[in-house]
Formats: structure tokens, C-alpha cells, sequence
């Protein structure tokens, strides 16, 4: 029977959160509520309290304590991979049918009961607005729930041809071991992804979040287990990731790392599994999505009125904390001015600050690592010569980790404004002699050490095509004449090549299929 069970899913639509409706009421109720959340880690079921604790506090509002996150010790990570190991075996010969079902029931239940109050958490912990967090915890989240299940049930329903001599059989068996999943603080929904694709095709998983994401990835959790997982099949470990890392890569059942995060962190995470190969059962799966430094690249043909929008909302959109995010623009000499014009008269109507009001359009950066890092990187461009600062360039940490909206004009195509990824509301923009395009889209190619996402805004065919040619690899997600963010589940699967990642597109088959190692049966009679 090939008729799908779960038929290709349309995308969650967001929530009408206006004044005065329910749900806004709903909303600020939440946000409203200064009890002080203990989130704990789950291991084989069962909720653990310890007394090493981490607080969390509100980016924009340091004096706001929202959660203590309740570390596991070394010997409770040690415990949490033994429950995983022990479901294992139930949990792959479970019908997929009805592992996908425990998916759907925990989307269910986001939708109807905690849509509400996962928003409200990941507006306080990660420094959301509302539209961004609704993007993310709500309509994100849901959708990966859905679109992994159509794109899992697409791999195990791909069968080899079966002949009168020889039945053949691929039994789309999962990972032998466990799979470690590390996610980010900047989306809710990348956890629920990156537990709940491992997990439909059969394997287990060890959950290292973010502290910083901890307190809303926990409320996911907690659906999932509402939804029917059974203990042990996803343990939620949130400790210290030298400690948890650690305890992973000494046991031999490590099978696969499913990771988003820096480039950095990746590398490392990758060295130390090649560097313990000779003591796993299997050579561990390895996917990651990190960094970005991603690029808008304008051609004399475009509309610089939708270019500023686009580097408004590409550039500052959640504080520029997306991998995705537009960190370095090429304008062309001849549409500089009308594009600054209106992008310095956008950014004068942009206001930055406290999350729970409707009318902030960014929060603060994530924590005090990022906030010093982004002032000392923009007082050391007030300083050079080739840099000028175009709009914004202030930093506060008064109230709370405030850094403006930023844009920087760099003479220089190759200097590290134009290259390093800075995980921040700063813009790098090189202004380019019209007649260059075509030298230009060498220099940014040879410039994109990453290469996640990319814009081209061009009218004009042959250039266009062009630049798509020369730019191959430069970027896994390209736009055109559109913004480099926001890839809607499903319609981009998202992913990116070079220092960005592996590419094994988010929500796609092309991801399902790399937590399997599928066993193919010959039977003749
Ligand atoms: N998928 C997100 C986007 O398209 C970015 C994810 C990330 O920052 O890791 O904007």
C-alpha cells in the first residue's frame, strides 16, 4: 500500500496575536509572570533537581531572574546514554507510523495548549519580539514535527526492485548506538529538529540545549513526553558541554552528532570523534549546521528600496543571530546613495529594546560574551580608517546586553568585516564601481570562507545567471531579490557547504536518511 499515511504537510500558519484578542491576553499573562522556572534534566523519565544550578536571566533585562536550569553531574550524563541504550531496541521496532503519531501529538499540542507560553519563554530567555518568536517556537517548531514525518516516511518507503527471482527487502534500520544532539540558543525549533528527526527514524537521543534555550526547549519536552515518547528514547541532559561531550565520546555506542552551533565548536566536535574512532562500534554519523557570513550582493538593475528592506530586515532581524543572517552587502557605486537614504531613514523608526513591548523591533544579544565581543569589534572599526560608521555603532549594557542596528561601510572587500561571522546586529557593506560586476563576484566568492546563505537582488537575466555560476559554492540557501533569512520549513530546506556545514538540508529526506544504516534483504525461495 503506497498511499501515504502523513500526506505532505502544509506550513503552520501563524497565530493572530492582536490587541486585546485572547491570545495576546494569554501571551501577556506569560510574559507577566515573574515565578522563577526550574527546569530540569530528564533522563529515562524521571525529572532531575541537583543542587548545581545555573541561573538564567533576561538579555534585556539583566536585573530578571526567569529559570534555574538544574545541571546533571558526570554520572547522571553517564546514566542518561545506559536509558538511552536500553530504548533503543523498542523504540527502532516500533511502527513508524506510530513513532510519527507521538510527533504529531506533541505539534498538537504546542498548537492548542502551549503555544502561548513556549512564545512567552523564548521571548524572555532569548530575547525574541513577538513575530520572531512565533516564527520559531510556534510555526517553526510545529512544521518540523510534520515535514520531518512526511520526509521520513518518503525514505522508509523507497524500496529496492523486487524480481521473480529475489525478494528485496530495505529494512531502513536506525544508528547502533546513540546520537548526540547539541542545540543552539538562537531557535527554539532547531532542538526539536535536531532530537526529533534522529528519533523518527528509530534512534535515540542525547539532548545537550542551550542554557540560554534551556527553559523553552524543556516546555517542548515536556509535550513530547504529554505526546506518548517513551522514557529514555530522548534524554534532556542540560549540563556543561565540556562535561557532557566528555562522557558522550568515551562510550563506544556513540553512533551520530546532529549539531548546530558555531564552526568552531563543530570542528572540535568533529577532531574528537576522528581522534576516538578506534573505540566506537561504528564510524559515528556526523552532521552539523554552524556558522555564516552571509552575503547580499547587489546588481545595478535592482530596486534599492527593496534592498534596504531586505538588509533592514535580513541584517537586524533577531539582533543578526542567525546563521543566516545578511552580515555583508556589495553595493554597486550608482544605487549606494538611495540605498543608504532609506536604510538610515528605516533604522531612525527602529526601536530597540524591551522584548514584551509590542513595539520593539529588537531585543539585546544573547549574553555578556556576545555583548563584549560586539563592542570591542565596533570601537576597533571607530578606529580604522577604513571603516566608516553609517548609521548606529552604540553599545549598552546598562539595562540590559544592547547593541544598535549597525551598518559599517569597509573599503576593503577582504578585510575581516567583510569575512568573520560576528553573530551580531552589525552590517559590512563594499561599495563597488558599477562596471565591476564581474570581478566582483570572484572577490566574493573567494571572500566566503562559509557559504550558508546568500542574496543576488538583479533584474537583469544574463547577470544574473552569471553570478549564480561564479557563486556555486558560495552560499547552500541562495535568494533571489529576496532577504538571506527566514527559511520557511519545507519550502527551503535549509543548509549550507564550506566552513558552514555539512548540508544535509534540514526537514529534507536528504537529513532523515543520515540516521539510518539501512539493511537490505535478498530472500529467494
Ligand atoms: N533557518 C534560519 C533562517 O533561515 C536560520 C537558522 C540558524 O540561524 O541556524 O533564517
Amino acid at each position: 500500500n503506497s498511499r501515504p499515511i502523513f500526506p505532505f504537510p502544509a506550513n503552520e500558519p501563524t497565530c493572530d496575536y492582536a490587541p486585546g484578542s485572547a491570545a495576546r491576553e494569554a501571551l501577556e499573562r506569560h510574559l507577566a509572570d515573574r515565578t522563577v522556572v526550574d527546569v530540569p534534566a530528564v533522563i529515562g523519565g524521571r525529572k532531575i533537581y541537583s543542587d548545581d544550578v545555573e541561573t538564567v536571566h533576561a538579555p534585556h533585562d539583566r536585573s530578571r531572574v526567569l529559570a534555574r536550569i538544574h545541571r546533571p553531574s558526570a554520572a547522571q550524563v553517564a546514566e542518561a546514554i545506559q536509558s538511552n541504550l536500553e530504548a533503543a531496541h523498542d523504540w527502532a521496532r516500533m511502527d513508524f507510523a506510530d513513532r510519527a503519531a507521538i510527533m504529531h501529538r506533541a505539534a498538537a499540542i504546542i498548537r492548542g495548549r502551549m503555544r502561548h507560553r513556549i512564545n512567552a519563554a523564548t521571548m524572555l530567555g532569548q530575547s525574541k519580539i513577538l513575530d520572531e518568536a512565533e516564527a520559531d517556537s510556534a510555526c517553526e517548531l510545529i512544521d518540523f514535527l510534520h515535514f520531518n514525518t512526511h520526509s521520513a516516511q518518503r525514505v522508509v518507503q523507497e524500496q529496492p526492485l523486487t524480481v521473480a527471482s529475489a525478494q528485496n527487502r530495505t529494512d531502513w534500520r536506525p544508528l547502533e548506538g546513540f546520537v548526540y544532539a547539541v542545540s543552539p540558543f538562537n531557535f527554539t525549533a532547531i532542538g526539536t529538529n535536531l532530537t526529533c528527526a534522529p528519533a523518527l527514524m528509530g534512534n535515540v537521543v542525547l539532548w545537550k540545549p542551550s542554557m540560554k534555550s534551556a527553559w523553552a526547549n524543556h516546555l517542548f519536552f515536556e509535550a513530547l513526553e504529554e505526546a506518548g515518547l517513551p522514557p529514555g528514547v530522548i534524554n534532556f541532559v542540560p549540563g556543561d558541554a565540556r562535561m557532557v561531550t566528555d562522557a558522550v565520546y568515551g562510550s563506544r555506542d556513540f553512533a551520530g552528532l546532529h549539531f548546530t552551533g558555531s564552526s568552531e565548536v563543530f570542528r572540535s566536535l568533529w577532531k574528537r570523534a576522528a581522534a576516538g574512532i578506534d573505540q566506537y562500534r561504528t564510524f559515528p554519523r556526523i552532521v552539523g549546521e554552524t556558522g555564516g557570513k552571509d552575503f547580499v550582493l547587489v546588481h545595478r538593475s535592482a530596486h534599492p528600496e527593496e534592498v534596504a528592506v531586505a538588509l533592514l530586515k535580513g541584517a537586524f532581524g533577531y539582533q543578526g543571530q542567525k546563521c543566516s543572517a545578511a552580515s555583508r552587502a556589495y553595493v554597486p557605486a550608482s544605487l549606494w546613495p538611495a540605498v543608504r537614504g532609506t536604510l538610515c531613514d528605516l533604522l531612525a523608526g527602529w526601536r530597540v529594546g524591551d522584548v514584551a513591548d509590542a513595539a520593539t523591533d529588537m531585543g539585546a544579544v544573547i549574553d555578556e560574551t556576545s555583548f563584549r565581543k560586539l563592542a570591542s569589534r565596533l570601537a576597533a572599526a571607530k578606529g580604522d580608517p577604513g571603516v566608516k560608521v553609517i548609521s548606529g555603532g552604540r553599545c549598552s549594557d546598562e539595562v540590559g546586553y544592547f547593541v544598535d542596528p549597525t551598518v559599517l561601510q569597509v573599503d576593503d572587500p577582504g578585510h575581516a568585516l567583510m569575512k568573520e561571522e560576528l553573530f551580531g546586529p552589525v552590517l559590512s557593506v563594499h561599495v563597488y564601481a558599477d562596471a565591476d560586476w564581474s570581478d566582483l563576484l570572484h572577490v566574493v566568492d573567494s571572500t566566503s570562507d562559509y557559504a550558508l546563505t546568500g542574496s543576488i537582488f538583479c533584474t537583469e537575466r544574463a547577470a544574473l545567471l552569471q553570478a549564480q555560476d561564479v557563486l556555486v559554492h558560495a552560499a547552500g540557501n541562495l535568494y533571489v531579490n529576496d532577504k538571506p533569512t527566514g527559511a520557511v520549513v519545507g519550502q527551503q530546506p535549509f543548509g549550507g557547504g564550506r566552513a558552514s556545514g555539512t548540508n544535509d538540508k534540514a526537514a529534507s529526506w536528504m537529513n532523515l536518511v543520515r540516521w539510518t544504516s539501512p539493511r537490505v534483504v535478498k530472500e529467494t525461495y
